[in-house]
């Protein structure tokens, strides 16, 4: 089918039968009913590099200072600054110099007045000495140290509590855990946080046609691709996810399968099974549980969508259409978004931004259409953005050569080459 076909073949559809209900769902009611659905994880506590990532959950108040001692900016010499007040390159002050002073050394003897000692970065300031003078600003002497400038009170010191007073809030609840705050974190002799755990993803691929990765598909048998999609995007997007495997269209197993995961998992995703056909196992299985619905989003690809809550816990479930483009679309468009929800994100959808359209682009007015496409960067700093394969949802190698999704409104029935369209840049996670 060509994308005019397709495109006008729905708008036929709509036209010739002005008495037709449009029974779908739109793509950001369903997304809002989504998210209602979508509760919260408990905090747990974590090591600090397995917090890397995620949000805080209690507010860390600094339990000593930061530098939790007066100690020195540099290696140089620790003096009464009194004592090289009238110090120059032409007339140095001579010190006796009383002992090293180094980072990390437990005793420090005090210093009295008219003597220097050798201090080195991060060492602490001797009681007596109130500056340290740089090495760069002496004659380097062991014994005897000549100093040839000045230094004021304070001077290459850093103060105990300049950086963190004892008992300051040092990161509140809702902070994002990157390096820095991690080492923040290290500083303050934090070893563990309360922290929004990421989500427990389970996937679980529907099908009888399916077979796993490693085993020769026979006739009319393919390998199962939306398991690793799923459980790759469901990581990418914060989850820690795991693939459970094939169920095939068995309404039985499939019902097993899912009691068995349903103590594991925070949020389940299934594929497949979803249609209007006979032996869409999914739709057919929950249906009858009551708590799932299986309705129809006005979105292409991803238009059959089933969502709700499974077993004593309410665990949200999500059972996506099995075409490998509509699986992508359908969990960026709301797994996604209820993942982050559940890490406590603020922000849930990804950014979008505005390119050029290179071509033509039907779409099919009250329909959201996602199309795969190529984003480029002009030397302007603007984007342009061309289509990669047709609209097709069974086009995994074009799914793979695409770095963006092209957004198409409802209210749009055709984008002319030059117009600004929404785009969603489908970057790697920087997980
Ligand atoms: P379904 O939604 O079950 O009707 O499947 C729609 C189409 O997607 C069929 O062509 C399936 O063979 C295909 N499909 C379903 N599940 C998968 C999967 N896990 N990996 C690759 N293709 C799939
Ligand atoms: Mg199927």
């Amino acid at each position: 089918m060509t994308d005019e076909e397709w495109a006008s073949g729905e708008n036929a559809a709509e036209e010739t039968s002005p008495v037709k209900v449009d029974t779908r769902r739109s793509v950001d009611d369903h997304l809002a009913t989504v998210l209602a659905g979508i509760g919260r994880v408990d905090p747990i506590e974590l090591t600090l590099l397995d917090a890397q990532g995620l949000l805080l959950a209690e507010d860390v108040a600094a339990d000593h200072p930061l530098p939790s001692f007066d100690n020195s900016a540099m290696d140089g010499y620790a003096v009464r600054s009194v004592d090289v007040r009238d110090a120059s390159a032409e007339n140095p002050v001579v010190l006796p110099v009383v002992g090293d002073v180094i980072a990390g050394g437990r005793s420090v003897s005090g210093m009295g007045p008219g003597l220097a000692m050798r201090i080195m970065t991060g060492a602490p300031i001797p009681a007596g000495a109130d500056a340290v003078v740089p090495l760069e600003d002496t004659d380097r002497g062991v014994a005897r140290v000549g100093i040839r400038e000045p230094a004021r009170t304070g001077d290459a010191v850093r103060r105990t509590g300049e950086d963190l007073a004892l008992g300051v809030t040092a990161l509140t609840a809702g902070s994002a855990i990157g390096p820095q705050q991690i080492a923040l974190l290290a500083a303050l002799g934090r070893e563990r946080v309360m922290v929004r755990p990421r989500p427990r993803v389970l996937v679980i691929s529907t099908g009888s046609e399916l077979v796993d990765v490693g085993k020769e598909p026979g006739f009319g048998q393919i390998t199962d691709a939306n398991s690793y999609l799923l459980t790759a995007a469901a990581r990418d997007a914060g989850a820690a996810s795991y693939r459970v495997g094939i169920v095939p269209d068995d309404h039985e197993r499939l019902m097993d399968v899912l009691e068995s995961q349903l103590l594991r998992a925070d949020v389940l995703v299934t594929s497949g099974g979803v249609s209007m056909g006979a032996y869409d196992v999914v739709k057919e299985a929950l249906s009858e549980v009551g708590s799932v619905e299986f309705i129809q989003v006005a979105m292409q690809p991803g238009k059959p969508q089933g969502f709700g809550h499974l077993g004593p816990s309410r665990t949200p479930i999500f059972c996506l259409p099995g075409n490998p483009v509509s699986s992508l679309v359908s969990f960026e468009v709301f797994v996604r978004p209820a993942i982050r929800k559940l890490l406590g994100k603020r922000r849930l959808e990804r950014a979008t931004v505005e390119a050029t359209a290179m071509e033509r682009m039907p779409s099919a007015r009250g329909t959201r259409q996602y199309r795969r496409g190529l984003l480029h960067r002009e030397l302007d700093g603007s984007y342009s953005v061309s289509t990669v394969g047709g609209p097709g949802s069974h086009l995994i190698a074009a799914m793979a050569s695409a770095n963006c999704l092209i957004v198409i409104d409802e209210e749009v029935d055709e984008v002319e080459p030059g117009a600004r369209v929404p785009v969603i840049p489908l970057l790697l996670s920087q997980r």
